[in-house]
């Protein structure tokens, strides 16, 4: 017999904060209070509708995992039709249909295997990879966990705070800066190559299973060169987050 699979719900979000995460990118919280919780790595589709009615849906990574609340990080494309608005115009008040919790591919679930994990993160692509460290940290998962996050500069890191906070015996946190680096830096500043991939993530024979999430071109680019290394196709899940 075929297994009937619930579509996700619609639900109303409030905002409760909105605040800038970087300088083109906003965070927002939401209260949701029939939100089931999710897993770490799933996404939501936000709907807008005009007063005309018309409606426009996109797809935003969720950085939390618990019950009642949703928090996104929203990365604004000067062109977009959703990005500008979620960024520049809600209001904490404001209502939201989100659907979700979506996608079940992924995502990184405690005790699911003791192998170590290998997050690799471009610009905002680090909103599920966050909620990914965070629900590892929040289970004491004992899995050896390292993020590669690849940023323009330090004033683009998404999760700052938080991540610092995570940063440690369970996590160790890689930054590669394309534009600006902080004072003191002794790294490189530029996009990421091979090398760079090579020398700050773990090693193939270590069989990591490996996250990747950014631009079509970002995830792209570093799972041709994790493939070139050595790792498996079958260790590589990817998120891309559109655009070129
Ligand atoms: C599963 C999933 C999860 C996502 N999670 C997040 C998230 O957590 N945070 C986040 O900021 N975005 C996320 N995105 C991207 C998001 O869904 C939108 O695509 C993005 O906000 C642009 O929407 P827009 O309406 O502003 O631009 P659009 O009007 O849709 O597009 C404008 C132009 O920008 C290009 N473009 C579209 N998306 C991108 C992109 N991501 N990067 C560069 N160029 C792009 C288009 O090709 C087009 O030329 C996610 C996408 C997917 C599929």
């Amino acid at each position: 017999m075929r297994t009937r699979h619930r579509r996700p719900a619609w639900h109303v979000a409030t905002v409760v904060e909105t605040r800038p995460e970087t300088p083109n990118s906003a965070r927002l919280v939401l209260d949701v209070p029939t939100w089931p919780g999710n897993e770490a790595g799933t996404h939501v589709d936000v709907r807008l509708t005009a007063p005309d009615g018309y409606q426009t849906t996109r797809s935003y990574s969720v950085a939390t995992s618990e019950p009642g609340k949703v928090v996104l990080g929203i990365d604004e494309l000067p062109d977009g039709e959703v990005s500008p608005f979620l960024v520049r115009e809600v209001r904490a008040g404001d209502t939201l249909e989100i659907r979700g919790p979506l996608g079940s591919y992924f995502v990184w679930r405690a005790g699911q295997s003791d192998r170590p994990v290998q997050l690799i993160a471009g610009g905002s692509g680090v909103v599920p990879l966050f909620a990914m460290a965070a629900a590892h940290a929040a289970a004491s998962d004992p899995s050896q966990f390292r993020l590669l996050y690849s940023v323009r500069t330090p004033a683009h890191v998404y999760f700052r705070d938080e991540l610092a906070a995570l940063a440690g015996p369970s996590l160790a946190v890689d930054y590669i800066y394309t534009r600006q680096a902080p004072p003191g830096w002794a790294g490189m500043v530029g996009r990421l190559t091979k090398d760079s991939l090579a020398s700050t993530t773990i090693a193939p024979h270590q069989r990591a299973r490996i996250f990747v999430c950014g631009s079509t071109a970002f995830a792209e680019t570093v799972v041709t060169w994790l493939l070139e290394l050595g790792h498996s196709a079958r260790d590589i899940l990817t998120e891309r987050f559109g655009g070129l």
